[in-house]
């Protein structure tokens, strides 16, 4: 799978055109600059390279081997849901499904020198959840104990210092085991120790970072705030919106009454607006495992397969709700620079990287 839309690329400052497609070489190798390079056009294309290949060659591949390109990732993923739909009326149950997600990495985890590729196994769910707080307006000269506005921001000041329960998920154990024979250090003695100190682990990774804490929770950030429309009218609905990422640990509804106990004031409506919940988790292992991680291995050895949850979601997610084996990688060899221009100015991929990807793309087509 790979999706056909792309965001915008309208801000300025782009160093090459984002729709020009230009390879520059400064000496550190070539890249290819582009909207769409890292996220999806780049797996698109790698994808179509490979089956084109392959048929070129004369393989036959002993399953079907099916292509969903869905046009409309970034804003919904109407495509993805219909194609998933499809498929499961016309061929059943797919052996399994390869989307977009993680990539080959290096340095993301501070003592793990070992370049790592990390296989989407799940994704968090998401949702949007609407703080409201309802009371008479009025002119701002005269202003009640506590205005509309003011009680929005306790309640937010309070979500804020009552974070979600920190859990270990089945697949952040996987990952941090996966790491742990190529970390060194501390990180390394304790990641060697990981289902022994399983008990302290959600508290310590909750700790370490914002990435780690997302690993570990359902996480909470308000995002929209909204208040009265003139400087000296009191507001009378003041409104906020959280974005929540729920775990693979918990569910939408739990998250929600977590909210609501956070806050704890019957004056603050809470209401889910519109939410997913979190993928059914795939394995990381058995035979579709298998193959992912032999085509990597036969172009790079080097590389250590792990597990993990993303935090976005993707369109596989439609096939997840059926398929119990969805994966979400892309084998390009991403640097920590490349994925900061991610729905960002001057997105690009290294054409080596992207050429190994294909390679590999090329061998698990195949394989099947
Ligand atoms: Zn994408």
């Amino acid at each position: 799978m790979a999706h056909q839309d792309r965001v915008p690329a309208d801000e300025p400052g782009w160093r090459h055109p984002p729709f020009a497609a230009e390879i520059s070489d400064d000496g550190d190798g070539r890249l290819l600059w582009g909207r769409g390079t890292i996220d999806d056009t780049g797996a698109l294309a790698g994808l179509l390279e490979a089956v084109e290949a392959a048929l070129a060659d004369g393989i036959a591949p002993r399953h079907d081997v099916l292509l969903a390109f869905g046009h409309d990732e970034e804003v919904g993923g109407t495509g993805g849901r219909a194609i998933a739909e499809a498929v499961r009326e016309r061929f059943g149950v797919p052996a399994f499904v390869l989307d977009e997600g993680g990539a080959i990495v290096r340095g993301v985890f501070p003592g793990v020198a070992a370049p790592l590729a990390v296989i989407g196994v799940s994704e968090k769910g998401i949702a949007s959840v609407e703080l409201t707080v309802e009371q008479r307006g009025g002119h701002a000269s005269t202003p009640p104990k506590q205005t509309a506005t003011e009680r929005l921001a306790a309640a937010i000041v309070r979500l804020g210092r009552r974070p979600a329960r920190a859990t270990l998920p089945a697949p952040v154990l996987g990952l941090l085991e996966g790491m742990a024979p190529h970390a060194s250090g501390a990180l390394g003695a304790v990641l060697r120790r990981a289902r022994l100190l399983r008990p302290f682990l959600p508290a310590l990774l909750a700790r370490s970072g914002d990435q780690t804490a997302a690993m570990v929770r359902t996480t909470r950030a308000v995002t929209r705030l909204s208040g009265s429309a003139a400087d000296n009218v009191l507001a009378e609905r003041a409104r906020a919106i959280v974005n929540v990422r729920v775990s693979v640990d918990d569910t939408l509804a739990g998250a929600v009454d977590d909210i609501r106990r956070a806050i704890g004031d019957d004056g603050v409506a809470v209401r889910l607006v519109e939410g997913s919940e979190p993928s059914p988790v795939s394995p990381a292992s058995g035979a579709a495992w298998d193959a992912i991680v032999a085509a990597l291995a036969s172009e790079r050895p080097d590389v250590v397969p792990v597990p993990y949850v993303q935090n976005g979601a993707t369109d596989s997610r439609w096939f997840a709700r059926y398929c119990p084996h969805v994966y979400r990688f892309t084998p390009f060899e991403i640097t920590a620079e490349q994925l900061a221009t991610l729905h960002a100015i001057d997105e690009n991929i290294g054409v080596d990287a992207w050429l190994e990807g294909v390679r590999i793309l090329s061998a698990l087509v195949r394989s099947l």
